[in-house]
């Protein structure tokens, strides 16, 4: 199975499992991309959702993937508690939490960008660049 409907059963399963409305949404062309590159995107969505599921309190979340030409785009946004993402950017001494930490290395292997959006009561919107251009 592709990324694409491999994504949409996690977050029914999410919704089903956490009771959070869950959408997922793409837009643009949608194609495949090489399996290590889907690999790395499902598990980048599937801990997003699982930090929204585990502090934030959300009543809502959103998945949404764009295909571009040389690009993909992925967007996870939950309406929860938000935080301050600064004090999770690098890898502290404050140790326990490598959630955010993997998914950073996971973009920067990919040659992509993450940035996190978030505030205290408006939630969090995680937005990553993947190239797909290059393999
Ligand atoms: P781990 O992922 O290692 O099991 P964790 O989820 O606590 O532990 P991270 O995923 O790195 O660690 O997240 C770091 C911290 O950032 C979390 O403990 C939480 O305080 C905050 N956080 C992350 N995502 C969200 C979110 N969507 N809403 C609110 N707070 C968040
Ligand atoms: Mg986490």
């Amino acid at each position: 199975l592709g990324l694409i409907p491999t994504l949409r059963k996690y977050v029914q399963d999410f919704e089903e499992k956490t009771k959070i409305r869950a959408l997922f949404e793409t837009r643009g062309k949608e194609h495949r991309l090489s399996s290590a590159m889907e690999a790395a995107i499902y598990r980048l969505i599937q801990e997003a959702l699982t930090n929204a599921a585990k502090h934030a309190y959300p009543t809502y979340v959103l998945v949404e993937i764009t295909y571009q030409a040389q690009l993909v785009k992925i967007v996870v946004q939950d309406n929860g508690l938000g935080f301050k993402p600064e004090l999770f950017q690098q890898k502290s001494k404050d140790h326990g939490h490598f959630g955010l930490i993997g998914m950073r290395e996971r973009v920067e292997l990919l040659e992509g960008r993450m940035e996190i959006e978030s505030a205290e009561n408006q939630g969090t919107k995680i937005v990553i660049h993947i190239p797909t251009n290059v393999e």
